[in-house]
């Protein structure tokens, strides 16, 4: 099974293009389209994030799995894996030609975690392996990193997704949209200064 460089990913997507399934309107409408280099793939990714949160949340396990092309070109997910409440072991594709993503949830709301941010964990898991990452959080954000880019960027909001309720946040202070590895080290350094 090989990895590809992040860059190869849009020769791949190109063939792939035509045979998607078009995500409903409501969701191309959160993310937006048209601009997006990866909009095919961030719909799937939102679609299969979507549900998978609500299964997250409610039973509070992280979810986890990789977004792929399959030898034919085609976009894939491999099945969920469970993980912990703060831990998930992704399993690799076995038909794969090329891997997209990483994606993974981050189970329900707990005060002691930073989880409406991907974890410096995350992101460095991501770029070792020169793979993107979708991750979604208990506030129904939908976070992607891009391999290429070096950050990681929220696609969707604050409930965009299914999320907990017993999640609420301050209009004031939301979490920022965009992150690198050294401003989300500095948000967690901060967060578990005391
Ligand atoms: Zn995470």
């Amino acid at each position: 099974m090989r990895i590809f460089q992040a860059k190869s990913f849009f020769l791949v997507g190109l063939i792939w293009i035509s045979a998607v399934v078009a995500a409903p309107v409501a969701y191309a409408q959160k993310i937006g389209t048209g601009f997006e280099r990866f909009a095919e793939e961030h719909r799937f990714a939102l679609d299969l994030l979507q549900s998978l949160n609500e299964r997250s949340v409610d039973l509070n396990y992280e979810y986890c799995g990789f977004i792929y092309y399959d030898t034919s070109g085609l976009l894939r997910a491999t099945k969920p894996e469970k993980g912990g409440t703060h831990s998930c072991l992704p399993v690799f594709p076995e038909d794969s030609s090329a891997i997209f993503a990483s994606y993974h949830t981050h189970a329900a709301y707990d005060p002691n975690s930073l989880n409406e941010y991907p974890s410096v964990q995350d992101m460095e898991g991501d770029f070792s392996n020169a793979i993107n990452g979708y991750m979604a959080t208990p506030g129904g954000r939908l976070w992607f990193t891009d391999a290429q880019k070096r950050l990681s960027r929220q696609l969707c909001g604050y409930r965009c997704l299914v999320f907990d309720p017993s999640y609420r946040e301050d209009p004031r202070s939301r979490p920022k949209t965009v992150v690198n590895l050294n401003t989300l080290r500095q948000i967690t350094d901060e967060k578990f200064a005391d």
